[in-house]
């Protein structure tokens, strides 16, 4: 690895390809590692031996091919899976439209300042934020001991977080968020439509890494007259353009503004108009809208084909900030983030490490974290009752 100009050595890609992919993934990973072994012993001493080269080529093309058809297996599940969710959802944006439409009937139109006191004193009504209808009202002040334990509790969370470099389905949308949520339909379609986004992160990073592994094995270890047909041979399969995971990603676009603007009761957070653009980056590479985005070391995102065809020899050169990158230390961005930053902020900021320094929103996280806090507390408490109560009872049989 000496020979990267003094780049800082990103981690090894057999180890990504085993941490950062679902365990049970792991037998459809491209087998880095070996191959990368059977393609160091390829050079004698009289320079590449051109048979042993050909039985190389055939075992790294049987991988790829191998990656890709679980590729397009995991595809085909996301496919189905928004199916459904996207049925769901409609239903019950169609439900929540009825009764939307029933309630402002009852309250003598558009609803103004007078609504208040017409509207039933249900959850969902007149909520004067977007996502106060999701909490209970009236949540009394905490004491200092409860205000201690949550320091704990939330300093711990966010070390977790960062050390494992994991953000799971819990870290934003946090048990109190679903606890106060009433369970139902529109809970359900929420969790499902979650679900699928982390499982689209999940495809994308596989197909990412791959690639990179496939390229990583070309481009060092293949002799100029293999590398270009196998190069090719790569560029053919779904796998490297992931062009059906970018479709989805779109579509779960309209999803996500009919879960919103039933969770809201307001208008989504996007403007219209940029509703199809679900990433507000610019790339450097094309200057378009990021597709398929994925992270530089420099923290900025492009286009994954984009970093690919504007690199040489596995090594990027950022436009922006000049400096040479390797493909290795790319991340596929998480749609899961973009989509709760987006639609959920209140959730998402709740979530771990993010802070805010916007002073406007201070306030308002203040008070979600502390609404957080009495669900985490009351889930605590339940815990210890549950507990407490199965141990009365085996003390009362034994
Ligand atoms: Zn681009």
């Amino acid at each position: 690895e000496k020979d990267e100009g003094g780049l800082a050595s990103p981690m090894p890609l057999a180890r990504r390809l085993g941490k950062e992919g679902l365990p049970e993934w792991g037998e459809h990973c491209i087998a880095y590692k070996e191959l990368q072994r059977e393609a160091e012993a390829l050079v004698g001493v009289d320079g590449v031996n051109e048979e042993n080269e050909a039985v190389f080529k055939f075992h790294l093309s049987y991988a790829i091919e191998q990656a890709n058809d679980f590729y397009l297996q995991m595809e085909g599940q996301a496919k189905e899976a928004f199916a459904s969710v996207s049925h769901a959802v409609s239903t019950v944006a169609q439900v929540h439209g009825d009764r939307e439409a029933k309630s402002q009937r009852h309250s003598g139109g558009a609803g103004g300042g007078s609504s208040a006191a017409m509207t039933p004193a249900s959850t969902d009504s007149s909520p004067t934020t977007s996502t106060d209808n999701l909490w209970g009202a009236g949540v009394p002040p905490l004491s200092h001991e409860e205000m201690d334990t949550l320091e704990m509790v939330f300093e711990g969370w966010k070390k977790w977080a960062h050390a494992t470099r994991r953000h799971t389905l819990s870290d934003y949308i946090n048990d109190a968020f679903m606890v106060q949520l009433e369970a139902g339909a529109l809970k359900a379609a929420l969790l499902d439509w979650l679900k699928l986004l982390m499982f689209i992160d999940h495809i994308r990073n596989f197909a990412m890494l791959n690639s990179v592994a496939a390229l990583k094995l070309i481009e060092r270890h293949t002799s100029e007259a293999n590398a270009p047909s196998l190069r090719e041979h790569l560029r053919g399969h779904e796998i490297f353009r992931m062009q059906g995971l970018c479709g989805l990603v779109l579509e779960m676009e309209g999803v996500a503004t009919m879960l919103s603007a039933c969770l809201s009761n307001e208008a989504p957070h996007s403007p219209p108009g940029v509703a199809n653009t679900w990433s507000p980056h610019v790339c450097p590479f094309c200057s378009r809208t990021v597709q398929n985005a994925v992270i530089m070391p420099t923290g900025r995102t492009c286009c994954w084909l984009c970093s690919v065809d504007s690199s040489y020899s596995c090594i990027l050169t950022c436009p922006l900030t000049a400096k040479p990158q390797d493909l290795r230390s790319l991340r596929a961005e998480r749609v899961l983030s973009r989509f709760l930053q987006r639609y959920f902020p209140a959730a998402y900021r709740s979530g771990p490490g993010e802070v805010t320094g916007n002073s406007a929103n201070m306030a308002r996280d203040k008070q979600v974290q502390q609404r957080t806090a009495h669900g985490i507390l009351s889930m605590f408490k339940a815990q210890a009752d549950k507990k407490e109560k199965r141990e009365a009872e085996q003390a009362a049989r034994g």
